[in-house]
This record gives structure tokens, C-alpha cells and sequence, in this order.
């Protein structure tokens, strides 16, 4: 069958031919529709994050899957079920985490990432996985399933933001959304849908003409150009934001965005940065502001089988044309090149593996 890999010499996705696993017990055999590109994606391609199977030089891709049961091999799910995977796997014996159905919650080193740290990915015609791992999606939502994972990653980091600012009367209205990403606008989009939120704000870094920045301002949102404002000078050129949401990756975000928050707000991280980079931060009026302010920051990664069916609710609901507009290209095998494109004419691409 038709893989997608990288290897440890050659970074650049292409097309292998791997055997067609068998599923072990308790394991069902899955027939691949599409697997989404996000920009851990790009970060394992570039080698900044994740790393290899032990034992291996080739890495299968992909973590954003949506796939139909071809084999469920006496697991009880039905063939022709359409299921999205979660993405860790104990590594060795199962934690306490994954024993109790929150992998997103594991010690690092208690887990393998499949696509992006350790394990093999779903970028194949087919892939195996334990049917605990695979949440059932609904027929009419299997061609956006991959969309699944996703918005699976909101909904936990939501859930962990307002969990935080749960111990007193706290009613937000402002949102602010870092990046102008797949992540940061399928966000934006799940804001807008929640009724707490009338004044939303999403930071980016491009000029218009831009789809991005089309998607913003059709959601009703502002654009903030960071190049023109950077993140703590946004309470002063709007307003402070109740919510904030780092999509971009840029480690200093994480601590401007402190300053972005109105009293008694939260920031959610989600960015994953490179390591390594050191800059100076002005510490004392950070610490100052979180203390005074009773502000707070969560970090939020990955995400479980409870968010994903949160999600395949919170996919439902979103509009197609916001869909039509975030979901930029969908491609087949003989365009790998295409659906790894990062460029400002792509949003959110897709690989297409069922052609039947
Ligand atoms: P993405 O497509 O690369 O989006 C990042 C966006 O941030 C890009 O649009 C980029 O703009 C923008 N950006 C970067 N630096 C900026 C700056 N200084 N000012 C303004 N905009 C800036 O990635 P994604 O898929 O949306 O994911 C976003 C981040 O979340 C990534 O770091 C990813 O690894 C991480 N992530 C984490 C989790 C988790 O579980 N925590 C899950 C999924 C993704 P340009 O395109 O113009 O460069
Ligand atoms: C994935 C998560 C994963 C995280 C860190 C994200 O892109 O969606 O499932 O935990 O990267 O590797
Ligand atoms: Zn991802």
C-alpha cells in the first residue's frame, strides 16, 4: 500500500510502498479517507519536533485522520464505521493517564505520538489502532472528519481555560486569537459561535489581499497586524481580552500575551516553538500583572476521545462556508508536494487516499 513518509536523510514527503498492517487483538484495521496537514506537520517534516520509531529511519505522517473500519476484527465497532483516531499511544505499559481515558494528560515518556513523535502515523491507505483509540464520526461528516482532531485541540484547551476562571462569577466578551493558522481560525470560528464572545480579535502577520484575513473579517472579527502592534500594545489600540488563544508558536507571545489580558482573563498556549531561543521579557511587570490581576495562563496539548466527540458536535454546527474557505486544497497521492504547501495561498490542506 501507498505511505507518506519522511526519512532521516531525505525531509521531504513522498510516496512508499509499506505493507498493509494486520491488526493485532483488540486492534482494527482502518481504510484511510483523508489525513489533514496542520503545522506540527511542517515542524516534524523540518525535524523541529517529534522524532523517529525506535529502531527506524522512516517516519509515517500524519495525525488528522478520518478513516472507515475495513476490518473491525471482533472489536464490536461495525464495518463500514466511519472513525476518527486519537493520536498518543502508551509507550510501553499504559499510565495511569491512559488507563483512565486522558493520554492528553500523560507524562512525556509515558507516550508515542502517531505521526509526529515515535510512531507511525496515518498518512497510509490503511493503519491498525486499538478501537479504544478510534471515535465513531458520523457518515455525513466524513469528508471534513479530518477536521476532527483539530478542533478536538480547542474544545480541551477551552475547556482547561475556563475550568481555570471557574471559582468565581467570570463572564468574558472579548476574545483575542493569536494566528491566523488552521488552528487559530477553525478557533476563531468556534468563538464566534459561543455566546459569551461579542468582540473578537485575531492576530496575524500578512497584507491584504489575504484569505486569512478574508476569513477574520467574514467571521466579524478585527484584524490586528502584529508588525504594526505587537501583542501587549493591543489593550491600548483596542481593548484587553478576556481570552487569549496563542496559536502562533512564537515564544514570545506567550508572555506578551499576559500584558493582552484584561483583569481576572486567561491565555491558553498552544503554540509548540522551536527550542532553544532565549530573549529578554520584562519579568517583574509580568509577574506584577498575573499576581495584581489575578491573571492566568494555561498551556494545552493534544486532546482525548471526550473532546473528539465534542468536536465531531462543534464540526457539525460550523458553516459550510467557512469550511469552504479554511479547507484550501484536497489532494490526491500524486500531489504529496501540493498538500505540503505552507504558503499564503494555503490554509488548511488535506490528502485524499480513498479513490474508489
Ligand atoms: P500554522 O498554520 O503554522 O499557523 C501559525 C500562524 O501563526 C501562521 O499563520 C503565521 O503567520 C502566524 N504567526 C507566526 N508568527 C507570528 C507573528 N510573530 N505575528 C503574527 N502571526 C504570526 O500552524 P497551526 O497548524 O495553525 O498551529 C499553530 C501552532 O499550534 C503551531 O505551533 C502548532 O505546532 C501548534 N499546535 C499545537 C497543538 C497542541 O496540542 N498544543 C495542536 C495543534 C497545533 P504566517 O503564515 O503569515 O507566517
Ligand atoms: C497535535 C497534537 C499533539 C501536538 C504535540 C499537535 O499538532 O494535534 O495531537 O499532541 O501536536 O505534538
Ligand atoms: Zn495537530
Amino acid at each position: 500500500m501507498d505511505a507518506i513518509v519522511v526519512t532521516r536523510d531525505d525531509r521531504q514527503p513522498r510516496v512508499v510502498d509499506r505493507p498493509r498492517p494486520e491488526p493485532g487483538p483488540g486492534e482494527v484495521l482502518v481504510r484511510t479517507l483523508r489525513v489533514g496537514v496542520d503545522g506540527t506537520d511542517h515542524e516534524v517534516v523540518a525535524g523541529d519536533h517529534g522524532g523517529f520509531p525506535e529502531d527506524s529511519d522512516e517516519l509515517v505522517l500524519g495525525h488528522e485522520a478520518v478513516g472507515v473500519v475495513a476490518d473491525p476484527n471482533g472489536t464490536g465497532l461495525a464495518e463500514g464505521q466511519v472513525v476518527a483516531p486519537t493520536v498518543r499511544r502508551p509507550r510501553g505499559d499504559p499510565s495511569a493517564e491512559f488507563e483512565r481515558g486522558e493520554p492528553d494528560m500523560a507524562a512525556p515518556g509515558d507516550y508515542v505520538e502517531r505521526g509526529i513523535d515515535g510512531a507511525d502515523g496515518f498518512m497510509a491507505e490503511y493503519f491498525t489502532s486499538p478501537a479504544d483509540y478510534l471515535v465513531p464520526v458520523p457518515d455525513d461528516l466524513a469528508e471534513l472528519g479530518f477536521l476532527v482532531e483539530p478542533i478536538s485541540i480547542t474544545e480541551k484547551a477551552l475547556e482547561l481555560a475556563f475550568a481555570s476562571r471557574s471559582t468565581f462569577d467570570w463572564q468574558p466578551e472579548t476574545a483575542l486569537v493569536l494566528g491566523n493558522g488552521s488552528l487559530g481560525l477553525l478557533t476563531l470560528a468556534m468563538l464566534d459561535r459561543r455566546e459569551e464572545f461579542d468582540s473578537l480579535y485575531c492576530l496575524g502577520r500578512r497584507d491584504r489581499p489575504d484569505p486569512t484575513i478574508d476569513v477574520v473579517e467574514e467571521l466579524g472579527a478585527t484584524y490586528v497586524d502584529s508588525r504594526e502592534t505587537p501583542v501587549s500594545e493591543i489593550p491600548d489600540a483596542h481593548e484587553p481580552a478576556d481570552l487569549v488563544y496563542e496559536a502562533t508558536g512564537h515564544a514570545k507571545h506567550a508572555f506578551e500575551s499576559v500584558t493582552a489580558l484584561a483583569p481576572n482573563g486567561v491565555g491558553a498556549l498552544l503554540g509548540v516553538p522551536a527550542a532553544g531561543w532565549t530573549f529578554e521579557v520584562p519579568g517583574s511587570d509580568i509577574h506584577r500583572e498575573l499576581v495584581l490581576q489575578n491573571k492566568a495562563v494555561v498551556g494545552s496539548v493534544n486532546s482525548n476521545a471526550g473532546h473528539f466527540a465534542n468536536a465531531i458536535e462543534t464540526l457539525a454546527g460550523l458553516p459550510d462556508w467557512l469550511l469552504d474557505d479554511v479547507v484550501t486544497g484536497v489532494h490526491g497521492l500524486d500531489d504529496v508536494e501540493a498538500a505540503f504547501r505552507d504558503d499564503e495561498t494555503t490554509i488548511k490542506t488535506a490528502l485524499q487516499f480513498d479513490t474508489q
